[in-house]
Parts: C-alpha cells; sequence; structure tokens
C-alpha cells in the first residue's frame, strides 16, 4: 500500500469510514517525496528515536520508522486507530499514543517510551495548533531537533530577521531558544483535502544556551509581546502597558533614548539583542 497514494488512502479511509475533520487540521499528505524528505532531514538515524505529533493515516510514520530505531507518534483522533493499525502492520518499531500534544507531558512521554536515546520531533503539523506545539515542543527540552511543516507565512514569521514584514514576537521568542530554517516549501496541491495555502517545513535546533544572555526572562518576553501587541504605535507608547505604571510616560521615553534608539522607534526594529539590552536597563530602573 502506498500511503501517499490518492486511491489507496480512499481506499483505505472508506474501509473505515473515516472522515476528515477540519476542525483537527487534518490534511494528509498525498506527495511522497515529502514525508520522505521531511523524514530524510529530521537527522533521526537507527541510534535515535522519532516523536510524531499527528500521524493521520501513517505515511510520515512510516518513514520515520524505517530511518529511527523506535518511533512513538500521538495522535489525538481516536478514529484514525484502526486506520493506522492496518496502514503500519509491517513496521515493529512504533508505538501511537492517544492524546492531545497541548496537554501531554512530552518530556515523560520521550523519557517512558525511549529513555536515554536522542530523540527527533517531526510533525505535519494541523495549522489551529501550531504556535501552542511548536512552543510546548521547545518548552519540553527533550529534543535534538524539531522539524516541522507549517503554514508558509508562519515558517517566515519563525524565521524572519529584524525590521522585516514578517518580524514578530515569535520570531523572538523561536531565536531565543532555537536555531531556525526554512528547509523547503510543499505546495497546497501536495494534501488532501487541499488546504487553502501553501506549507513550508521548517527545523529548529533548540540552543543550551540563548544568544544573549537576559537578566529577567519574564520582563524580557513581556517586553517583547507589548512592542508587537500594537505594531503600529511607537515602542514608547506600546510599552506603556507593562512600564508606564512604574516609568511613566517620559521615563519609557528616556530608558529608549538611553539604549541607544530614537524615541520614534517602532518595536520591529530591534533585535532580540536589543530587547536583552532594554530589558537589563529597565530591570535596573525598576528595582
Ligand atoms: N501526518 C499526517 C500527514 O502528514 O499526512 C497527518 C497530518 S494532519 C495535518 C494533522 C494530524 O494531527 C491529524 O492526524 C490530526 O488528527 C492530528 N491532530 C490534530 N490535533 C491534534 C492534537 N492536539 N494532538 C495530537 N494530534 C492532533
Amino acid at each position: 500500500m502506498d500511503l501517499c497514494n490518492i486511491d489507496d488512502i480512499r481506499a483505505v479511509l472508506g474501509r473505515h469510514g473515516f472522515r476528515f475533520s477540519k476542525s483537527l487540521g487534518q490534511n494528509f499528505l498525498t506527495a511522497a517525496w515529502v514525508p520522505a524528505r521531511i523524514a530524510d532531514s529530521c537527522g533521526v538515524d537507527q541510534t535515535g528515536c522519532a516523536l510524531e505529533i499527528g500521524p493521520g493515516m501513517g505515511c510520515l510514520t512510516e518513514q520515520l520508522s524505517q530511518r529511527a530505531g523506535k518511533v512513538c507518534a500521538i495522535e489525538l483522533d481516536r478514529a484514525l486507530f484502526p486506520v493506522l493499525e492496518e496502514t503500519l502492520a509491517h513496521c515493529d518499531n512504533i508505538e501511537i499514543v492517544q492524546g492531545d500534544v497541548l496537554k501531554c507531558d512530552l518530556a515523560a512521554i520521550c523519557r517512558e517510551k525511549f529513555g536515554d536515546a536522542p530523540v527527533y520531533a517531526c510533525a505535519n503539523l494541523p495549522y489551529y495548533i501550531t504556535t501552542p506545539a511548536i512552543s510546548a515542543l521547545l518548552a519540553s527540552k527533550s529534543f535534538q531537533a524539531i522539524t516541522v511543516m507549517v503554514q508558509k507565512e508562519v515558517a517566515e514569521r519563525i524565521c524572519a530577521p529584524a525590521g522585516t514584514a514578517a518580524y514578530s514576537a515569535f520570531s523572538i521568542y523561536i531565536d531565543y531558544y532555537a536555531d531556525a530554517e526554512i528547509l523547503f516549501d510543499v505546495p497546497r496541491n501536495c494534501f488532501v483535502p487541499q488546504p487553502k495555502v501553501d506549507s513550508a517545513v521548517v527545523r529548529l535546533t533548540p540552543r543550551s544556551t540563548p544568544p544573549v544572555p537576559v537578566c529577567d526572562e519574564k520582563l524580557f518576553f513581556s517586553l517583547v509581546k507589548a512592542a508587537f501587541g500594537q505594531r503600529r504605535k511607537t515602542l514608547a507608547n506600546a510599552l506603556s502597558s507593562v512600564l508606564g505604571g512604574s516609568l511613566g510616560k517620559e521615563g519609557i521615553v528616556q530608558l529608549i533614548t538611553d539604549c541607544g534608539f530614537d524615541a520614534r522607534v517602532r518595536g520591529e526594529k530591534l533585535s532580540l539583542a536589543d530587547y536583552a539590552a532594554l530589558t537589563e536597563l529597565a530591570h535596573q530602573r525598576l528595582d
């Protein structure tokens, strides 16, 4: 059986009376080169293990199984379990776990299923949970690399440098925790049902330490969030929700100019290192 062949897909799903759920982001791959390339790029080999989110009917799971020592796949939709039992019957190193990736303890699952082996996360992520799923994968600190397919615009946001249109609070969040790169694009006609957007595969390699030291992470991320929450405002105005009560408008402008920026600068012009410097000075002045 070819798990990306549209006739095989329809036949298997029909046998099990399966219907695609839009709300679960179920767009399955129909181009065999895509799961093969994701599995090739994720870095896993026989000495390592793969954790997959959302196996669907198993096309990426099968590719990972051929390269990894062991694969564990977390699937939310119980209706896919009899399908996966049939499609992956020939693979003996795969375990499917029922659960919601956003509610699972990913670190505990990795420890329980893989022990001390290096683990690589892989997924064709459902669009509706892209950001929280990536955050959960990074926060678990369990992976050598996280290789995921996401909406193309999200991939661009993840990897965007400061000052570009796609640059966002999420770009800084990712850059703080990981080295990110876009590996390749995947057009919308590679899926059934066909989504309205194109996709891209990104690989995140978690950092052992942040690229720049940050004295107060909570303050750093609240400044970044406030700065991008109101993109059309100047940085000084945007930061008033976090710092206005303590520093006042004039104190915020002073802070920004003391960091070497124009008083009317916008948040999207500042790099991660700039926000780290701003945090350092704000932290001192809030004491
Ligand atoms: N890997 C398959 C492929 O590439 O053809 C399917 C990918 S499909 C875009 C997303 C998969 O994630 C579906 O199987 C869906 O049921 C599953 N899913 C949706 N929400 C989930 C969640 N919160 N936790 C785990 N799996 C989820």
